[in-house]
């Protein structure tokens, strides 16, 4: 081409980055083994698996398959090397990650390069965005392994960690996973996605570099089926952390259940760009391009439905068109190209045959003129009109680069467009009118909204879902905690597994609460004998003759006394088998109608949380006004003595104090993001939260699961003790002279296990608390994949609720909250 052809095309000529250090490094190491302790060992089923260069469709690396028998051999390095970087003092942590973070500036082009390779990501993307990003996350988590012992005193390590992490962007996730898992004392077995393990090969020879003790970081290459799973499944492994789709998270929930195993899921996603009339178009379409051709559209947050305020759409969509014919498509090494490969056929056929029903279910599809290269995986950029919301590519996450667009007239239908999903990871919001974007900001069910701009990502800004996105975050200090437990949790399992271990299981999974009991009987029964002493009076010898009237408390529901549905009762006994009262038996029906309800008191989370304040406090009058009644109750039905049951009524009282005062003061923070811009993490209520209150404390453990949530601005159904039952039926009176709107708190009493099982299979319960047997933990955790529900459980084992560092606090606030983080970038 001479240069009168070129000023006539204007075209741009190829820019390559040169490939020939990042191939020289993976002749000189090929075939990879894995690496555990620090040392390259060959998989002991001795087979390979190619890696392929998606640009080119050429085969790039062999790679190590391994199997079960790796992974056992990694999770015991792991579990050695525990043993003393769980106690390396927060410093020495902080060295090691600063290094690590040197090592990858030291080493970013390379790592750039090789992802490339690996990924048929734009060198543009891995330069610019990947590889600064995973530096970042190193600098910043060595940060908080510097502070972890002033800032979260009282929290330890969670011990091995199995880690997944999916192909779209092999290295960042990696960091996203291995950075806060190290901050925090943890040591790790990492998976790489088949397709790309190269750059996590290369990081793992920076951890030789930088002189990391051997068997913190593992890494095991291979397939899911022979990896992943013995991963998930290995019996020392105490958390798993995943990225990738949401039926794998499903099946890892699935075989997760009742283990203990910590878990973290961050998976798909089709999140809403939302486009209002007034925003600048321009930089609207700047703005569509980096959300869903930025990595070829193969990211879980991807703005993939477009979502046009109607009296802009036709203007935007004839913005968009010109704009796409003008995107460059190729060699995933060429500077110049803004979308590059797919990463393997197998993708690229699942993104054709989603495209392929998107017309034969009728949507209009355009795609530019110009051909993608013939040689590897190229797909072009597609843009889809006339899209209907129910239709597959609206519903299905399509993990491409193809963006289906549909419109809406008013905001209200806007959100409700956006909500529109079973799907939460995140929403663009595109507007001038400042305060009409962050009106839409909270009302849209997503972990992270962006305002006027899309796809940003950093360290300090927790990233993951909401609904069946996942749960559990990354990044930030809300990261931290996926990597953390309260250190009386941590000596609690130690006790547990001792115990356990020398036979006696049966000892250490005993309630402290049921000992409290046993020890008091003999002494409530000695002052249950001064009391009738002291009462013997001509009226007492009257209220004696006189039968008592009949109590028998109904299902509490939408503000409401309600019978229940099934019309049995269930008789209450105390700790002798003498019956002391009746509740009703709930059933399927009344804990639907407890749900319906408490979606319907949906505005308590809108509301201002001075007001939630002044309930919670209100609450703690009424039941300061009864003390004496609720601690003779709690003595009826545990046996305790009158003095420990009246310690409870007051720590009840307290707690509720304790979350009034919380209830206007957990309110967020505000990163400062490497940009012109802030970040609001806001912590937002789960929604609807189902529990299964504990058997000790029945009424403390009642008020400590109940106040914190509603403190938060959820709605609850709650199922009280079936044991001791009568304390949380006590209340309703209390509820109902405290200002609590109805539907807030729904109580349903009955069968435990029975109930908990519909509440955990509900699609519209948003989070389940089970403290109860281990079984029963098991079962919610299973039914809770439905619709990837958050859970938390006591795996059968009891916590002291008088205590206040196990009883309350921030665990109970975390649990009760989501953050969600909405960007607002700033300046001209
Ligand atoms: P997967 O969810 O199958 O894979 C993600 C990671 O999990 C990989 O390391 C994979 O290993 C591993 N894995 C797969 N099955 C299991 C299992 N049963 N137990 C343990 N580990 C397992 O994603 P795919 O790569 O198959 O992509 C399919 C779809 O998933 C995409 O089209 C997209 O919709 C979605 N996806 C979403 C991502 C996100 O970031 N949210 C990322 C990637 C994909 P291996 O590579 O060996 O199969």
């Amino acid at each position: 081409m001479n240069i009168m052809e070129i000023f006539d095309t204007m075209e741009y000529g190829p820019a390559p980055e040169a490939a020939n250090l990042g191939l020289a490094w993976i002749a000189e190491h090929q075939p990879f083994g894995l690496f555990i302790n620090n040392k390259w060992v060959k998989p002991a089923s001795k087979q390979y698996i190619e890696s392929i260069n998606p640009s080119t469709s050429k085969p790039l690396a062999r790679v190590a398959a391994a199997n079960s028998e790796d992974v056992d051999k990694a999770v015991k390095a792991a579990r050695t090397a525990f043993e003393s970087w769980g106690k390396t003092p927060g410093h020495v942590r902080a060295r090691y990650m600063y290094a690590i973070a040197r090592h990858i500036q030291k080493h970013a082009r390379l790592l750039a390069v090789l992802e490339s390779l690996d990924n048929g990501k734009t060198i543009r993307e891995t330069r610019d965005i990947d590889i600064p990003l995973v530096a970042r996350h190193f600098y910043y988590y060595a940060g908080w392994a510097q502070l972890m012992e002033q800032e979260m005193p009282g929290f330890a390590p969670v011990g091995v960690v199995g880690q997944i992490i999916p192909w779209n962007f092999p290295l960042l996730m990696l960091a996203w996973k291995i950075a806060p898992a190290l901050a925090m004392g943890n040591t790790v077995v990492l998976k790489p996605a088949r397709y790309t393990s190269l750059t996590a090969l290369k990081f793992a020879e920076i951890m030789q570099e930088v002189g990391l003790p051997p068997g913190v970081v593992n890494i095991v290459t291979g397939e899911a089926s022979q990896v992943g799973e013995a991963l998930v499944r290995h019996p020392d492994v105490n958390k798993i952390a995943f990225t990738g789709s949401t039926d794998v998270g499903r099946s890892i929930r699935r075989a997760t259940a009742g283990s203990g195993k910590k878990l973290s899921l961050e998976l798909g996603g089709k999140s809403p760009f939302i486009v209002f009339d007034d925003a600048d178009l321009d930089s609207v379409v700047e703005g569509v391009v980096d959300a869903i051709w930025f990595n070829q559209g193969q990211v879980c947050c991807a703005g993939s439905r477009l979502l046009m305020q109607e009296n802009i759409a036709e203007r935007l969509v004839a913005k968009l068109r010109v704009r796409m014919e003008h995107l460059r498509i190729g060699d995933s090494l060429d500077k110049g190209v803004d979308i590059g490969a797919i990463v393997s056929p197998g993708q690229l056929k699942e993104i054709q045959r989603l495209v392929n029903q998107g017309v034969e279910e009728g949507a209009q599809m355009w795609q530019p003129s110009w051909a993608c290269p013939t040689e590897g995986y190229f797909f072009p950029p597609t843009l889809f009109t006339n899209v209907s919301p129910a239709t597959t590519i609206a519903q299905v996450e399509i993990f491409g680069p193809v963006l289906v667009a549909m419109t809406f007239r008013t905001p209200e239908e806007a959100v409700a467009l956006a909500n529109n999903t079973r799907f939460g990871l995140a929403a663009s919001v595109w507007s001038d009118n400042t305060n009409l974007a962050l009106d839409i900001a909270p009302r849209i069910k997503a972990g992270s909204v962006w305002i006027n701009c899309t796809n940003l990502f950093d360290a300090s800004s927790g990233f993951g879902g909401y609904r069946e996105s996942g749960f559990g975050r990354e990044g930030g200090k809300e990261g931290l905690y996926e990597y953390a437990q309260p250190v009386w949790e941590a000596r609690m399992k130690q006790e547990f597994h001792i115990a356990e271990n020398s036979g006696n299981g049966a000892a250490a999974s005993k309630s402290s609460a049921d000992g409290r009991a046993m020890a008091a009987q003999q002494e409530a029964g000695e002052e249950e004998h001064k009391d009738d002493a002291g009462e013997n009076d001509g009226m007492s010898a009257y209220r004696d003759a006189l039968p008592a009237i009949d109590r028998t408390p109904k299902m509490f529901i939408g503000g409401k006394q309600a019978r229940p549905d099934s019309g049995y009762s269930r008789e209450v006994y105390d700790r002798q088998g003498r019956a002391i009262g009746q509740v009703g038996e709930g059933n399927r029906k009344d804990i639907r109608n407890a749900v319906e309800a408490a979606h319907a008191a949906c505005g308590w989370a809108s509301g201002a949380a001075h007001t939630r304040a002044q309930i919670l406090y209100y609450i703690a009058e009424n039941l300061s006004a009864r003390e004496d009644e609720f601690a003779r109750r709690i003595v009826q039905q545990t046996g305790v003595s009158h003095a420990d049951a009246a310690r409870e009524a007051r720590a009840s009282i307290s707690r509720l104090f304790s979350y009034a005062a919380w209830a206007d003061k957990y309110e967020g923070v505000v990163h400062r993001p490497p940009l012109r811009g802030a970040v609001l993490a806001l912590p937002e209520p789960i929604d609807v939260i189902g529990m299964a209150c504990p058997d000790e404390f029945p009424l403390l453990g009642f008020i400590s699961l109940v106040a914190p949530a509603i403190a938060m601005g959820n709605t609850i159904v709650v199922i009280p003790s079936p044991q001791s039952p009568l304390s949380a039926t006590d209340c309703y009176q209390v509820l109902e002279t405290s200002d609590v709107p109805a539907g807030v708190v729904n109580i349903v009493t009955g069968h435990r296990d029975t109930l908990s099982q519909v509440l955990a299979d509900h699609d519209d319960v948003d989070s389940m608390w089970y403290f109860g047997p281990l079984e029963g933990c098991r079962r919610v955790e299973l039914a809770s994949a439905g619709n990837m529900k958050r859970t938390w459980v006591s795996y059968g084992h009891t916590r002291d609720w008088l205590d206040t560092v196990q009883g309350e606090g921030q665990e109970f606030l975390r649990e009760s909250t989501q953050v969600k983080n909405i960007w607002i970038p700033y300046g001209e």
